[in-house]
C-alpha cells in the first residue's frame, strides 16, 4: 500500500473506535479507488465481506465527507473519494470522467427557492453534465 493512503486508512479509522478487520478492509479498498464505483461493485470487490457491512461502512465515510456521491446521467448514484465537504461534479456523459467543482456559487440561488416556497434548505445537489475535452472532439 503507499504511503499516503496508508496513512489516511490509520486516520480514518481512528474515527471509527471498535473498527473491525472488515470495515478496515473496506475503508482502505474506498479510499484507495480513483474512480467512482457503485455500491454493488465494491461489494462484489470485497469477497469475504457482508454486503451490511459494505453499505454501512460507505454510509459512514460519506458522513464524514470522506466519500461523495455522483449521480450521473441515467439516474445511477455512484461514490467516490470526496477532495471536501461540499461541492459539485462536471460528469462526462461519454467516458464517465467525473471532475470534482470546489465552491458552491449557488447557495443565493438556493435559498432564495427555499424562501419562495416557505423552506428551510436541508440540502441541495447539482452536477453538471456535458463532453469532456477528449470527447468533445470524437
Ligand atoms: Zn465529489
Ligand atoms: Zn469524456
Ligand atoms: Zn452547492
Amino acid at each position: 500500500m503507499v504511503n499516503w493512503l496508508a496513512e489516511m486508512v490509520e486516520e480514518v479509522q481512528e474515527r471509527f473506535p471498535r473498527s473491525t478487520a472488515a470495515r478496515r478492509a473496506v475503508i482502505e479498498a474506498v479510499l484507495g479507488k480513483e474512480g467512482h464505483f457503485s455500491a454493488e461493485e465494491m461489494c462484489q470487490e470485497m469477497r469475504g465481506v457482508g454486503r451490511a457491512t459494505v453499505y454501512r461502512t460507505l454510509a459512514a465515510l460519506q458522513e464524514q465527507g470522506l466519500v461523495c456521491r455522483v449521480l450521473l446521467e441515467d439516474g445511477e448514484l455512484r461514490y467516490r473519494r470526496s477532495p471536501e465537504s461540499h461541492h459539485h461534479h462536471v460528469v462526462c456523459v461519454v467516458c464517465g470522467q467525473v471532475q470534482d467543482i470546489t465552491g458552491c456559487g449557488v447557495d443565493d440561488f438556493v435559498q432564495a427557492i427555499a424562501a419562495r416556497f416557505g423552506y428551510s434548505v436541508a440540502g441541495h445537489r447539482l452536477e453538471i453534465y456535458g463532453r469532456c475535452g477528449r470527447c468533445k472532439s470524437l
